[in-house]
């Protein structure tokens, strides 16, 4: 199907929703089939993929199969073993005015799924979220971002040409179609992406009253006590922070280092950027470029290069920042005022516990926060204080790699969660029943009213 105008997307939801109503994505048998054609069907077109998200930003075949491929097969293989359980009938007891009777919960598909991607992992964005809308027994149409358009390209080949339209489609654009896109009913959006644009996207479903799951950004904080293995701490850090060129939505943004610990810190995470990306990062297949002239030039602006004290060097010509560490980092520096999504990684010291959280708490609700310490009283502080989407101890970023933690955000960072049962969660509505026996019919909730028959309410009721 063409999809480039808005008669061709109301076709195309209309098309969707007449396959939904014919109740054969409902069978659970279907959607298992399903998702093993849509796993077969990716592995099949792995170098494809490979290529295009290497053209995009020169990311690796290794790690587009460590961060993006393979959590989406583990997504689906998942799906396909639980399915019968996460799809079943649930019961529940019944409540004393009920009886006799039972109750159950159905979990039901919600209908005509739309979700919109972001460029970062472009694969893994777009199509993970699918994998929970099909086993849900949605149909699923995907916008991937199309700063990411090789990537973009590859999948609306790889799924146009092995799914039906009006089952599993992909459409491509950027905001022109995305906005005539979002002018059609859907029954679910899943949206991933900035703050600023997941407002868009809740207003235009708001038109709807479609809900949304918002996987948005933030500036997420990394707090390092001075009792932490900073061999390991430094290691994690490096990877975490200048994986996909800092271009990760869970990236540690900042680093709170506590007194005293705050140069040593820094002389480690030297050793591990070397380490991990070689004396010249430029050369590593490890590091993942910017994705575009115009994020290059935002990120740089964020770098004062009084403070650099690690890295700081830039290629235009190439898209190229390399691992770049800033020292004396205050909250009103400018690289503190927004989410830097690149490898840049300003370090602020802190000896009151105190300030370091309610500076935290002053600014949007991060998407994640880590803590690299031992013993947990900082720890459970920490947790107990701060409102954030998930996170980890002792390590950063992989914290999604484990599905049966719900991955998503709160306040500004996000609603709602995915990964695992969660996703099959966010696009399922459960339906609640209760069937009564038709054995006996009490008077008691009919008229006339009495004080007899308010007082086996009481009972029952309360
Ligand atoms: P973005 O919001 O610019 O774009 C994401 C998607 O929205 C794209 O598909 C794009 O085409 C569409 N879009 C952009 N402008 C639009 C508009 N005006 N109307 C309708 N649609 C529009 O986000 P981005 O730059 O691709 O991603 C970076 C941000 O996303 C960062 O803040 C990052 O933290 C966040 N992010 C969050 C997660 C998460 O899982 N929570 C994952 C990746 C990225």
């Amino acid at each position: 199907m063409d999809t480039k105008n808005k008669t061709d997307y109301t076709a195309l939801v209309k098309s969707q929703r007449d396959y939904f109503n014919t109740n054969i994505t409902k069978d659970v048998n279907f959607r298992i089939a399903n998702l093993k054609k849509f796993i077969a069907v990716l592995k099949a077109n792995e170098a494809l993929m490979d290529e295009a998200i290497y053209k995009d930003f020169k990311k690796s075949s290794f790690e587009n199969y460590a961060t993006e491929l393979s959590l989406v097969y583990h997504e689906i293989n998942l799906a396909i073993r639980n399915l019968k359980s996460w799809s079943g009938k649930k019961r529940v007891t019944t409540n004393m005015a009920n009886l006799p009777g039972a109750s159950y919960i159905i979990p039901e598909p919600l209908g005509v799924t739309l979700t919109i991607g972001a460029w970062n992992y472009p694969y893994q964005l777009s199509l993970a979220p699918v994998v929970a809308a099909l086993a849900a027994g949605n149909t699923a149409i995907v916008k991937p971002s199309e700063l990411s358009f090789n990537s973009s390209h590859a999948m609306a080949k790889i799924i146009n040409d092995n799914f039906k339209a009006d089952y599993f489609h992909v459409v491509e654009g950027g905001v022109e179609e995305t906005t005539a896109l979002l002018q059609e009913s859907f029954d679910k959006i899943f949206y991933t992406g900035s703050t600023n644009v997941g407002k868009i996207i809740m207003k235009a479903a708001a038109e709807h009253l479609t809900p949304v799951t918002l996987e948005l950004g933030g500036k997420s904080p990394s707090f390092v006590f001075n009792n932490a293995n900073l061999k390991i701490t430094a290691k994690r850090l490096v990877w975490a922070k200048f994986l996909n060129g800092g271009q990760t939505c869970v990236a540690p943004d900042y680093i709170l280092a506590e007194k005293g610990v705050k140069d040593k810190l820094i002389a480690e995470i030297k050793k591990q950027i070397k380490n991990i990306h070689g004396d010249d990062p430029q050369q590593s297949e490890a590091f993942v470029r910017i994705i575009n002239p115009r994020h290059f030039k935002r990120i740089l602006q964020l770098i004062d290069t009084n403070k650099v004290v690690i890295g700081g060097e830039n290629d235009e010509t190439d898209l190229y920042i390399s691992p770049t560490v800033m020292d004396n980092v205050g909250f009103e520096d400018a690289v503190m005022q927004e989410e830097i999504f690149g490898p840049v990684l300003p370090v602020i010291e802190f000896d009151d516990l105190d300030w370091a959280i309610r500076k935290i708490k002053e600014r949007p609700k991060p998407l994640a926060l880590y803590v690299f310490a031992s013993g947990s009283g900082k720890i459970k502080k920490i947790l107990h204080e701060v409102s954030f989407g998930g996170g980890a101890i002792n390590d950063a970023v992989m914290h999604l790699t484990n599905s049966n933690l719900p991955f998503g955000g709160v306040g500004s960072s996000g609603m709602g969660s995915y990964h695992g049962k969660a996703g099959f969660n966010a696009f399922s509505h459960f339906k609640s029943i209760l069937d009564k026996s038709t054995l006996i019919e009490p008077p008691i909730k009919y008229p006339p009213y009495a004080a007899w028959k308010r007082k086996i309410l009481k009972k029952l009721l309360e």
